[in-house]
């Protein structure tokens, strides 16, 4: 058996096109453009890549983008007061920090962030919104794993009642993931480093996300036959080679869906980020999101 490819171009697209649809709306409707702010400190040249790909995304769905570029120089205080300008301003609804910080200040990333208002956070990174997440209330939910729920329901695969193994445990992806696949009622369990006998618990998943960082990790005989793989991992193993946590060529032959790397769930990070600036304009709005 040869697994469907599920191909992260053809899903952005859709999710694009549907923020798209609702940036019209709210213009329409509210006469709100929606607005992202994306503060960039200092001159990581693959920092910028994304800040760019960030800022040519929201022009072509019509949203307001403003790329705050900061010195390596700034200090903490330097970032705090520009996020609280961004808090207070009318015509931004989504703010972001650009990770990584500079080296100087990179230990207060946490304070940093939080700063944001949580109700502009895009990232969905607040704890407030970590919060709500758990608690089921709406909330901006991380971009990546958010983009993986997306998916899945845009493929027509079914979560309800099924087995889900997630592989990482971290705040950005394997957590949030677990509470998106447990509020649609999958039976989840998260393994991680400290996990025994991995391979006997992912061979339960029917649903196996992969968000480790390893390269090719997840091997044939670690994927139950006819489970769905999203592989989150992106692992640069040589200057122009990028691979995932799974053994792509081999899980294919196993599994009955599988995203690749590069092209895969990649694609969608930024996309969801649109929609989450969507629905932040709408949370603060107080329209229905
Ligand atoms: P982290 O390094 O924060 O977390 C990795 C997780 O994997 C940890 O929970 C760790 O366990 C677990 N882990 C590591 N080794 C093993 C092992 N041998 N067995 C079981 N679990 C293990 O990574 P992130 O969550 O930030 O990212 C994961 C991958 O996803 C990376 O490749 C990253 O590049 C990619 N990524 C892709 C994105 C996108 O597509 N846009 C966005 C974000 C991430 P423990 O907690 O015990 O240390």
């Amino acid at each position: 058996m040869s697994a469907k490819i599920l191909y992260g171009k053809e899903f952005a697209a859709k999710i694009k096109e549907s923020a798209r649809v609702e940036v019209d709306d709210l213009k329409n409707k509210f006469g709100v453009t929606p607005g992202l702010a994306v503060i960039i400190v200092g001159e990581n040249p693959a920092s910028q890549v994304y800040v760019r790909n960030k800022h040519k995304t929201c022009e072509e769905l019509g949203i307001k983008s403003e790329v705050i570029a900061m010195p390596e120089t700034s200090t903490k205080e330097d970032l705090l007061s520009k996020i609280d300008e961004l808090n207070a301003a009318a015509d931004i609804h989504g703010i972001l920090v650009q990770l990584p910080l500079p080296d100087a200040i990179k230990s207060h990333s946490e304070e940093i962030l939080n700063r944001i208002d949580p109700l502009k956070d895009v990232d969905g990174f607040h704890p407030v919104n970590v919060g709500k997440l758990v608690t089921g209330s709406p909330a901006l939910v991380p971009c990546t794993p958010a983009g993986c729920l997306e998916m899945l329901d845009l493929a027509g695969i079914e979560i309800d009642g099924k087995r889900a193994v997630i592989i990482g445990r971290s705040n950005i992806v394997g957590k949030p993931m677990l509470h998106l696949l447990m509020a649609r009622h999958a039976t989840v369990t998260v393994c991680h480093s400290h996990t025994k006998n991995l391979a006997d618990v992912t061979r339960e998943a029917e649903i196996l996300v992969a968000a480790m960082g390893k390269p090719k990790f997840v091997t044939a005989d670690m994927i139950r036959q006819g489970a769905v793989v999203v592989d989150v991992g992106i692992n640069r193993i040589a200057p122009k080679k990028l691979v995932g946590d799974v053994d792509f060529d081999a899980a294919v032959e196993v599994a009955s869906a599988i995203t690749p790397v590069p092209g895969g769930v990649g694609l969608l990070t930024v996309a969801m980020l649109m929609k989450n600036v969507v629905k932040a304009t709408k949370l603060q709005l107080k329209v229905k999101t």
